[in-house]
């Protein structure tokens, strides 16, 4: 059977809105006889996640492949502590799903919306100085290439670290095996106007204080204008306290952009719930964050933490009016070959913009010069505007990928205008 498919209209955009994809068709296979026929089909194919990249990323003039449909969990190995998931399911999704047979990711983006597959192809993260990205969960994935065959990897293999976080140039990620662990549960608490001069002695244990640690701030008044702090719940490290380095608890459920309403947000004030709904900031069943908003993302070495966070708040006059709000978070290291947290701790400061591209555009270098000595590296599905070879050059095994996409891809079948450009 034909999988279904449409001709995009003006409304087929990403899920900012500032994207119209140029693809000709988008496609929407339910399983692997399906997906082979459409990638057969097409001359220049390009998987389509759950469409929350901002930049072109996804995008093609020729056919979509949407992993919509190609969204189920496969199987639960219990002596490998693997789930096998097909690439579309989301995280919202699946985190239900795993609990419920008694099971946990290690950790969770901003919002449970987003596919497995687009997630881990573009190094999407949370926060936590010991957690990984969320691709460092992947141990195993099948990549189906476009003559329509299939290749699978597990972690061990040479080229696995390539091949994870592989902004969709080495083809079409059919499955993924995700590391696992039992289920836990986490409280959230949210504490109020954090002075930045706190950051410099007491980054480090501002950011170990919980399982997972995020700052959001508008950058007035050298001020942290909320600190939310993710525990593990256990009873022996939940302290709530009134007063933290001199930022106070709040009293409320807190949207990060204090004027919003809390009722997207994962629920706080301690109340310890099961990790899948306190690890994302926002719920799987409502309108996530903003709504209509702008993202760039940029990541430096947890070593220059402080140092880059000053030098970003020096500047923060020329971006605020642009601004709705910055988030702050940590990842650890991990070997993946494109990861900016490929072998270093890296802290990634965060802007979600008000939708105004042009604006934004303009801002943009200026931030990434504020950051350029601190061997900045953007966020792979975000908006910058960083020169492809100082991009590589922060990449110390770019080079092997391009090796590994040139083997899986011979001929460029799933080249897109960002792929030409930055590999
Ligand atoms: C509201 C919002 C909140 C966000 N929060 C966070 C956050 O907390 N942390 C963070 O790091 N990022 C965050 N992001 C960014 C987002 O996680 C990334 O852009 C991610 O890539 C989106 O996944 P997707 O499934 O929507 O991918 P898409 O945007 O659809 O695609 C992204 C890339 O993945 C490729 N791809 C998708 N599926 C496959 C597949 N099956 N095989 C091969 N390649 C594939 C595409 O071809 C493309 O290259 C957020 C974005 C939004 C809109």
């Amino acid at each position: 059977m034909a999988s279904q498919f449409h001709i995009p209209s003006v409304s087929e955009t990403n899920w900012a809105g500032n994207l119209t994809y140029s693809a000709k068709k988008i496609v929407f296979p339910s399983n692997l006889d399906e997906l082979r026929k459409e990638v057969l089909a097409a001359k220049q194919p390009k998987a389509l996640g759950s469409k929350h990249s901002f930049n072109t990323i996804a995008n093609t003039t020729d056919t979509l492949i949407s992993t919509s449909k190609l969204d189920k969990l496969i199987t639960i190995d219990r002596q490998k502590m693997w789930v096998w998931v097909e690439a579309g399911i989301k995280y919202g999704t699946l985190g239900l799903l795993l609990d419920q047979e008694g099971f946990a990711l290690h950790n969770l983006a901003s919002l449970p919306h987003i596919s497995v597959a687009g997630a881990c192809a573009t190094a999407t993260h949370g926060s936590g100085d010991r957690n990984g990205n969320l691709s460092s969960a992947v141990r195993g994935l099948e990549i189906m290439k476009a003559d329509g065959t299939l290749e699978r990897w597990e972690q061990g293999h040479p080229d696995f670290n390539g091949v994870v976080v592989n902004i969709g140039a080495l083809g079409m990620v059919t499955k993924i095996a995700l590391a696992i662990q039992p289920t836990f549960e986490v409280s959230q608490f949210v504490f109020e106007n954090l002075s930045m001069n706190q950051l410099k002695d007491h980054f480090d244990e501002v950011y170990q204080e919980g399982y997972s640690v995020s700052m959001f701030t508008h950058w007035e008044n050298k001020t942290i204008n909320q600190l939310w702090i993710k525990k593990r719940s256990n009873a022996k490290n939940i302290h709530p306290v009134k007063e933290y380095f001199g930022a106070t608890a709040a009293t409320t459920h807190l949207h990060p952009i204090k004027i919003n309403s809390p009722v997207n947000c994962t629920e706080q004030m301690g109340i310890s719930g099961p990790w899948y709904e306190r690890l994302p900031h926002f719920k799987m069943g409502f309108t996530p964050s903003n709504g209509a908003e702008l993202q760039s993302e940029y990541f430096v070495p947890r070593k220059y933490a402080y140092q880059a966070i000053m030098a970003i708040e020096a500047i923060h006059s020329i971006f605020v009016p642009y601004l709705f709000v910055s988030e702050i978070r940590s990842i650890a290291a991990d070997e993946l070959w494109l990861s900016p947290a490929y072998q270093q701790d890296m802290i990634a400061i965060h802007f979600t913009w008000k939708p105004d591209t042009p604006h934004v555009l303009t801002v943009l270098p200026d931030i990434e010069a504020a950051l350029e000595s601190f061997e900045v590296k953007p966020h792979w599905g975000k908006l910058f505007t960083m020169s492809p070879q100082k991009l590589q050059s922060r990449y110390p095994k770019f080079k092997d990928f391009q090796v590994l996409a040139k083997r899986l891809d011979p001929l460029g079948h799933w080249r897109n205008e960002f792929l030409n450009r930055y590999i």
